[in-house]
């Protein structure tokens, strides 16, 4: 998936596999590459901070978390900046890894849900998945710097919040731009 995704990684192995046990983690991950929509993310050399909680269940490790992170992109309306504050909660369950015999018996219609299912790696837990699909959820696709953004005059790129009420362009008929070039002239038959 991403070409850099150790930075989502965390090693768990504090956590004793006995179910009940729990243990928490403080992470920043400071992004190689950004994360968000195409017009809003979290750009790169930003952190997230994410507040895990971890626990131990029968069947694999639950993390609950809190994301923290801000988003910047541009309004589409206007082009100003715009920026979105992202305080989100995930919670996931990641699988121990099924034994390869276990998978063999299991029957084919389950390939489907596998292919959602979170797998711990060894001790390794990696966030990037459920951060990242929290992270673009909660972020517009197309980003407005207000809801009533009024955005720019096409004729001269002037933000109509910045323009007086009646501002307009004034479309010269061709006709009255010939007029116009012949007033121009006029001085010239008076020499
Ligand atoms: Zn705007
Ligand atoms: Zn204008």
């Amino acid at each position: 998936m991403s070409r850099l995704p150790e930075i989502f990684k965390l090693n768990t192995f504090e956590l004793p596999r006995r179910a009940g046990e729990m243990k928490e983690y403080e992470l920043d991950i400071e992004l190689l590459e950004k994360v968000g929509v195409e017009l809003i993310a979290v750009q790169v050399g930003e952190i997230i901070e994410v507040d895990a909680r971890l626990e131990s269940v029968t069947e694999g490790v639950l993390l609950s978390a809190q994301i923290y992170a801000v988003a910047t992109g541009e309004c589409i309306r206007c082009l100003d900046p715009v920026e979105i504050e992202i305080d989100k909660r995930i919670q996931e369950l990641y699988l121990y890894e099924q034994k390869p015999e276990r998978k063999k018996h299991a029957p084919v219609v389950d390939d489907l849900d596998i292919e959602d299912e979170l797998l711990m790696d060894g001790d390794f837990m990696d966030l990037e998945v459920p951060i990242r699909d929290s992270i673009c959820l909660s972020l517009p696709n197309n980003p407005l710097c207000s809801d009533d953004c009024l955005g720019l005059c096409p004729e001269c790129g002037v933000k109509w919040a910045e323009l007086p009420q009646d501002h307009a362009h004034e479309v010269i008929d061709a006709r009255w731009a010939d007029l116009a070039g012949l007033a121009e002239e006029a001085p010239d038959f008076k020499n």
